[in-house]
């Protein structure tokens, strides 16, 4: 059963289940037992970890707090690095530069 929200105007809003073809109007506050107003809200589907959600957190928090990036990326061949060998036989027919 889907999850409808009402709001209590002493306590605030609440959630409570129906079915979708009997969904009440108002509905009894399960803390003070007033008359409470279905409210309609964003529908709750799950999209907390899909991809999409995630890129569109990523870029509001970087919004606020971006990345910063504290060194250069380390690059093959640079003075100070070890030159990365290879052991892999197919990789000895590659051209060398
Ligand atoms: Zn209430």
């Amino acid at each position: 059963m889907p999850v409808y929200e009402f709001r209590c105007e002493a306590c605030g809003p609440f959630d409570a289940h129906h079915a979708m073809a009997q969904v009440p109007r108002s509905q009894d506050c399960p803390a003070c037992g007033a008359d409470a107003r279905r409210v309609f809200s964003a529908v709750g589907l799950s999209r907390a970890n899909s991809p999409r959600a995630r890129a569109i957190d990523d870029a509001a928090r970087t919004a606020d707090a971006p990345d910063v990036v504290r060194s250069l990326p380390r690059q093959s061949g640079s003075p100070g690095t070890a030159p990365s060998v290879t052991r892999d036989p197919r990789h000895a027919k590659l051209p060398r530069p």
